[in-house]
């Protein structure tokens, strides 16, 4: 079988906290088994390759730009703070690339809110937002969180609102609320 070549997929750029990051270009390709896209970063000039199993739902152009932007926004400390600009693609239009950019913004808010609300209760949660740690849930893992360190470092605690306990590695302290209060009253 005769290696299939890469194709433009899409060349973003992506902006956060209002500057532009450089472009990126992504080429595709599709054999029998496989889809292959790859990324070239034009700001660090890295290039990377990644390999997915081809699937049923992976066969449409609409359904593989989702599936990239997916990967790129879940992995990526852009999404939910910063936007990813159309740049070209012969293969769909800038309206279409926003609307799935939406679509992914929309549904990230709402799971960003609902595991605020399922910690809402969250004693050790509420001390930190008490004391203006402004403590942020974890994209991926719900119940991991992470909140400004104490020691008003510029680095982070980390949080679990199944063991409700914290900890930060450059300070090394942890344990749980009655040691954060402790931390706390002993810096007033
Ligand atoms: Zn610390």
């Amino acid at each position: 079988m005769n290696d299939p070549k890469y194709r433009h997929l899409l060349t973003y750029n992506q902006e956060f906290m209002f500057m532009e990051y450089g472009l990126c270009e992504i080429y595709y390709k599709i054999n029998e088994h496989t889809l292959y896209l790859l990324k070239i970063d034009q700001q660090d000039h890295s290039i990377k390759e990644l390999v997915i199993p081809l699937n049923l739902n992976l066969t449409t152009i609409d359904a593989i730009l989702t599936y990239f932007l997916k990967e790129l926004f879940f992995k990526n400390v852009f999404f939910g703070e910063g936007k990813l600009i159309y740049e070209k693609s012969e293969q769909f239009s800038e309206d279409y690339f926003n609307s799935i950019q939406k679509e992914l913004n929309d549904a990230y808010r709402q799971k960003i809110k609902l595991i605020e609300d399922a910690a809402k209760n969250n004693d050790l949660i509420n001390f930190c937002r008490t004391i203006h740690l402004h403590p942020t849930p974890d994209r991926i893992h719900a119940t991991n969180w992470t909140a400004q360190c104490l020691s008003k470092g510029n680095h982070h605690l980390l949080l679990s609102t199944v063991t409700n306990e914290w900890g930060c590695g450059y300070c090394r302290k942890k344990g749980g609320l009655p040691e954060l209060k402790k931390w706390y009253f002993m810096q007033k």
